[in-house]
């Protein structure tokens, strides 16, 4: 099945971005394993080990089932420049066409934040740039 998605005809009026509000972003979860970060779960005694060789950091018998990995680390679910992406679903870097690389993650749009739009079901879009060919963009969406 294929979804169409368009804007009512005429579009949205169009905004002016006035400012800026600086905040600390931070990778969700799902990108703690390809960042470095382990989790091993000993579900027998219901205790988890984080691991970060890079750092040589062990921490050992957390309790499973308290959001230990969100407290380590969230993304902001918000309209945001830079930062990282709040996935919805897994991450998906895309791959630029041009030289293979993964993209760099530039602007995050959600549904019905500052652009009266809805991505699925409550999704959030974003926008990726690759950084040997910056006039070549992405855009993709998740949502529940
Ligand atoms: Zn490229």
């Amino acid at each position: 099945m294929i979804r169409r998605h368009a804007l009512q005809s005429g579009g949205s009026p169009a905004k002016t971005i006035v400012g800026w509000e600086r905040f600390d972003d931070y990778p969700k979860p799902a990108e703690h394993e390809p960042l470095g970060i382990n989790y091993v779960y000993d579900f027998d005694r219901k205790k988890l080990r984080v691991e970060c060789p890079e750092l040589d950091l062990v921490v050992v018998d957390l309790p499973i089932g308290k959001g230990v990995a969100e407290q380590i680390s969230m993304s902001d679910g918000g309209d945001k420049l830079a930062g990282w992406p709040c996935w919805i679903q897994e991450p998906a870097y895309p791959y630029c066409p041009r030289c293979g690389e993964l993209m760099q993650f530039v602007f995050q749009l959600t549904t019905d934040g500052h652009v009266p739009f809805m991505f699925g079901d409550q999704g959030i879009a974003y926008l990726f740039q690759c950084s040997q060919h910056p006039e070549v963009v992405a855009f993709e969406w998740q949502c529940h």
